[in-house]
């Protein structure tokens, strides 16, 4: 099984990825975490991205598609994967159909307001690179590994509104590129965590398990 997960800048992709990768045995292969884990060890790559990063712009296209055609050729990948945050725009899909045979594109849709009401309350562990969301008076731990969670530097609102000014311009048109192609699964992103990874659950027993749903 060979997934992507659409949407915008914090719809939910990366919570729903760890759950529908676990659920199914799926490498999760997120390119924002990839490219997070580069700037971590200081790497050439980490260096170059890093500010592109922060300012909520895109990393070039080759640099991204060498990337994960490199990643989806490893052992983990065999099972089938998990696509979070790539491809997010019509080179990357293009590239990216040269090397897999994509499955289902699951699309989580959020509007740009609950996007901006979400991301002052984001927040992600540097240790283990979980995601979570936490109120205000809130202990600001890590629910996986118990470290202090950070605010990403392109998680303001002022950034968050770019950036999804850049999902509008750039990975928006993928839509109709994956609907063209008969692949688009739409599911409701507004919902509780459990409430989506549901929709997203029967989306793709329906499609990948019907038999065993019958048994
Ligand atoms: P994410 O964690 O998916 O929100 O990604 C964080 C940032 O990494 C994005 O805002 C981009 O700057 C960069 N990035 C992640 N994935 C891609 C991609 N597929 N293409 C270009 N840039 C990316």
């Amino acid at each position: 099984m060979k997934l992507i997960l659409l949407g915008p800048p914090a719809a939910g992709k990366g919570t729903q990825a760890e759950l529908i990768a676990e659920r199914y045995s799926l490498a999760h292969i997120s390119t924002g975490d990839m490219l997070r884990a580069e700037i971590a060890s200081g790497t050439e790559l980490g260096r170059a991205a890093k500010s592109i990063i922060d300012e909520g712009n895109l990393v070039p296209d080759d640099i991204i598609n060498a990337m994960v055609a490199k990643r989806i050729l490893q052992d983990d990948c065999a099972n089938g994967f998990l696509l979070d945050g790539y491809p997010r725009t019509i080179p990357q899909a293009e590239a990216l159909a040269e090397a897999a045979d994509i499955g289902a594109v699951i699309d989580i849709e959020v509007d740009s307001e609950s996007i901006i009401a979400r991301v002052a309350k984001r927040r992600i562990c540097p240790v283990c690179g979980h995601t979570q969301s936490v109120e205000p008076g809130e202990e600001e731990i890590c629910a996986k590994c118990g470290a202090q969670l950070i605010q990403r530097a392109d998680d303001t609102e002022e950034r968050m509104r770019h950036r999804l000014e850049v999902y509008h311009a750039s990975t928006a048109p993928l839509i109709s590129f994956y609907e063209e192609r008969g692949l688009i699964a739409p599911i409701d992103g507004g919902m509780s965590i459990p409430e989506v990874s549901e929709q997203i659950f029967a989306f793709i027993d329906g499609k990948f398990r019907p038999e065993e749903e019958n048994e």
